[in-house]
């Protein structure tokens, strides 16, 4: 088994790290920061997203695992003290292992951004994308599989996958998602509503094989936020939004259910956990 990990870089979860090392080590598994079959991503839900980004590239063949050493997250969820029981689980079982349900996998945005002079990029995201205005309003013409249905006039645009639901999405107001449901969310931000200016105010789920396509509508500077990456832009032309072809694999070596882990987070019923 070859492994790697990523802390947040405070001393917590540095000395977590380097513990989790020596463990391994005692286990024989191997450190492999370049082909790892697991990641294991110590700090909280953000370093899990440094961590996606960072093997972004070899998605098929890692499986994330993540380890809390603030409060529960959503892809953090394993304790700090529970770190032997980890090491101990990764040498007795392989990833691919056929008996029991060893991961579970999750739906991912696949984002197509266009700019001026033909020049297009694309993006994986595992929480959300965001579009923002950085001078004032947007405004934006969205479309959804190729049909015009708003013109949008606002702060911005969140869209977001299913375990990104609980994150910038909720703060939204937009709805909690479970990730086997293979979706996209859009989520408006701040939107003008009056008797010119019109959006549909509610939250959009879009499931697989539709596609929103957002084309900016007036010459505005605008921050793209991919996860927790910023990318500041002046040129844009319009955006495609859909379900990825992808999905990210965690380690799934305990029951933790979705619902579980949103009433740990939210409503704070922890007994359990
Ligand atoms: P951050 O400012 O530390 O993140 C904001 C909070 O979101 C943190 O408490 C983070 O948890 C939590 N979070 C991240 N992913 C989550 C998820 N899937 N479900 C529930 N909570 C989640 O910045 P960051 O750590 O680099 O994370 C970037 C993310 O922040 C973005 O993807 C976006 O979702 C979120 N964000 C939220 C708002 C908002 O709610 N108004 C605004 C901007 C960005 P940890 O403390 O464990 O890292
Ligand atoms: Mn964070």
């Amino acid at each position: 088994m070859k492994y790697a990990v990523l802390h947040r870089g405070d001393e917590l979860s540095k000395q977590l790290s380097d513990k989790f090392h020596q463990l391994a080590s005692e286990h024989r598994l191997v450190q492999d920061d370049v082909q790892p079959e697991i990641v294991i991503s110590i700090g909280g839900d953000g370093t899990m997203l440094q961590a996606f980004h960072r093997y972004m590239n070899q998605l098929d063949s890692i499986a994330f695992v993540g380890v809390h050493t603030g409060h529960l997250g959503f892809y953090a969820d394993w304790k700090a003290n529970e770190i032997e029981l980890l090491v101990k689980l990764m040498s007795e079982h392989a990833v691919k292992d056929v008996i029991g349900p060893r991961i579970v996998k999750y739906p991912l945005i696949e984002l197509s951004i266009n700019l001026d002079e033909g020049i297009s990029r694309s993006y994986i995201a595992l929480n959300e994308f965001t579009i923002k205005g950085v001078d004032g309003t947007v405004v934006a013409q969205i479309d959804i599989n190729d049909q015009l249905f708003e013109m949008f006039r606002g702060d911005g645009i969140c869209i977001s996958t299913p375990s990104g639901s609980t994150a910038y999405n909720k703060s939204l107001g937009g709805a909690m998602v479970h990730p086997s449901i293979e979706s996209i969310q859009l989520a408006e931000i701040a939107s003008i509503n009056n008797r010119v200016f019109r959006t549909l105010g509610s939250s959009i789920v879009l499931p697989k094989h539709h596609h929103f396509d957002i084309y900016s509508r007036k010459q505005q500077r605008l921050l793209l936020t991919i996860d927790h990456i910023n990318v500041p832009l002046e040129n844009l032309q319009s955006v495609r939004c859909q379900v990825a072809h992808q999905k990210v694999t965690f380690v799934r070596y305990r029951p933790f259910p979705f619902w579980n882990r949103v009433r740990g987070a939210f409503l704070g019923y922890d007994e359990q956990l």
